[in-house]
């Protein structure tokens, strides 16, 4: 009994360290990885359903670690609590808006920003010098963020977030109906647009529920005059819904998956090698 009650602990105490070990071994081995070119950008189409059209894409950071190509949503949350997120996010930012900038003048790029992004306080200059650098027309960057980064410290961040808006760049709330505070983050900036989670659109048709706050938020989104985005539509009948119920914007695997620009050339309208 004493052995397996040791043996126990033992092993609990193992599985601890490796997990730790792990997160370390990615948090050191993450620094510098922009450099080594380990960090790829994906893009993920944005359909419009009036124009019936692709009107942007949203560039998603991948991580090629030996020989594995590992998710943000695992590296993403040690980035920013080691610091790196800064470097991947300013990475992330060029080459997208790099990418952009040779794209027909209709389509638009999203990028996602991450709270130490905007408490570094260095974003505005930052996206001013990309744009500048690039070319790309301030209309069309929109930078994506969620409510818990606004949530960090309102103030300072509605401020730097100002001051990006002010630049001409959009700037839109993502995840939406995710957060403790959905409705509130509405009335601490003037967002330009509201990407509604795809846990909703998942239970579209599934759940009652769920239809009746899709239908809930893009009646918010016509009074306060902000486009909504379906996110993670995957089925025709997910998209037919949507379009009954007014949603003007559709993002998921059914339009298209993330995938290297390459992939995209059609929309792009020219051959895109990577
Ligand atoms: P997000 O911003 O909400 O991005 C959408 C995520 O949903 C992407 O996952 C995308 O691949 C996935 N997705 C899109 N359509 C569908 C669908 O129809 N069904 C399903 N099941 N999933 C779909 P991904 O690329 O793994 O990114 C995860 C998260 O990591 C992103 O969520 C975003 O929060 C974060 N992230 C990605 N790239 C960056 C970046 O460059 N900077 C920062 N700060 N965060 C990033
Ligand atoms: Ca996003
Ligand atoms: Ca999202
Ligand atoms: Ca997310």
């Amino acid at each position: 009994v004493k052995s397996t009650g040791r043996n126990g602990f033992a092993f609990f105490n193992t599985e601890i360290n490796e997990a730790q070990l792990a997160r370390r071994r990615m948090e050191a081995e993450l620094r510098g990885a922009c450099e080594r070119g380990e960090m790829a950008v994906h893009y993920q189409p944005l359909f419009e359903i009036a124009s019936d059209r692709v009107v942007g894409f949203e560039a998603l950071v991948r991580w090629r670690w030996n020989g594995e190509e590992i998710s943000p949503a695992t590296f993403i949350p040690i980035a920013e609590e080691s610091g790196s997120i800064i470097e991947i996010g300013r990475f992330v930012l060029r080459e997208a808006c790099r990418e952009a900038a040779g794209w027909p003048a209709k389509l638009r790029v999203a990028v996602n920003i991450s709270a130490l992004q905007i408490q570094d306080g260095g974003l505005p200059d930052l996206v001013a010098t990309v744009l500048e650098e690039t070319g790309l027309e301030a209309g069309r960057l929109e930078l994506e963020v969620t409510e818990s980064l606004l949530l960090a410290n309102a103030e300072a961040a509605t401020e730097v977030l100002a001051r990006i808006r002010a630049l001409g760049v959009t700037i839109s709330l993502d995840d939406f109906g995710t957060g403790y505070s959905s409705l509130a983050t509405l009335r601490m900036f003037p967002f330009d647009k509201i990407k509604l989670d795809r846990s909703f659109v998942n239970d579209l048709g599934r759940l009652g529920e769920a239809e009746a706050i899709v239908m809930a938020v893009l009646g918010l989104g016509r009074a306060l005059d902000v486009s909504v985005v379906a996110e993670g539509v995957e089925t025709k009948e997910q998209a037919a819904m949507l379009r009954e119920a007014g949603c003007s914007l559709l993002q998921g695997y059914l339009i298209g998956r993330p995938a290297p620009i390459a992939r995209f050339s059609a929309e792009v309208g020219r051959d895109v090698t990577s």
